[in-house]
C-alpha cells in the first residue's frame, strides 16, 4: 500500500511510499539546480523589409539576416525583440532551462497525481462505489 492515511474519517497526515518520496527529492533537486529562465521561444529567421527597391524584394530575393528572434506572450500579445548572436550565446540555456523547467513540473504533477490515485480516500464516492476510471 503506497500511502497510509491515520483514519478515513479524520484529517491525518498522508504517508507517502517511499518511492514516491525519493522520485520527488530528485525532482526537486533537479529543479532546484535550475537558475535562471526565460519565457518564450528562440528561433532563426531571414526577413523582407517595407523599402520597396530593396534587394529583398529583388528577383531572387536576397533576405535580410538570418536573425535571432525571440517570441513570448504578453498579456495574450505576442511580442518579438531580435537578440544578437552574443546576446544568444549567453541567454540561449535560460530557454533551455525553462524548457526543462516545465518537463520537471510535468513530472511532479503526474507523481502527486500517482499519489492521489494511491490514496484511499480517493477510491470513495458517494453511495461507496469506486470511480469507474481512477485518475
Ligand atoms: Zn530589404
Amino acid at each position: 500500500m503506497p500511502t497510509r492515511v491515520d483514519a478515513p474519517c479524520q484529517p491525518g497526515e498522508v504517508v507517502l511510499a517511499p518511492e514516491i518520496r525519493q522520485e520527488a527529492r530528485r525532482l526537486h533537486q533537479a529543479i532546484a539546480a535550475i537558475d535562471y529562465v526565460l519565457p518564450g521561444t528562440l528561433s532563426r529567421r531571414v526577413v523582407r523589409c517595407g523599402r520597396m527597391g530593396c534587394r529583398c524584394h529583388g528577383d531572387p530575393p536576397q533576405l535580410h539576416g538570418p536573425y535571432w528572434w525571440w517570441t513570448r506572450k504578453v498579456d495574450k500579445k505576442t511580442v518579438t525583440r531580435l537578440l544578437s548572436d552574443e546576446q544568444v550565446a549567453d541567454y540561449q540555456q535560460w530557454f533551455e532551462n525553462a524548457h526543462r523547467l516545465r518537463a520537471l513540473v510535468s513530472e511532479l504533477e503526474a507523481l502527486g497525481l500517482r499519489a492521489v490515485a494511491a490514496d484511499p480516500r480517493s477510491l470513495r464516492r458517494p453511495g461507496g462505489r469506486k470511480p469507474a476510471s481512477p485518475g
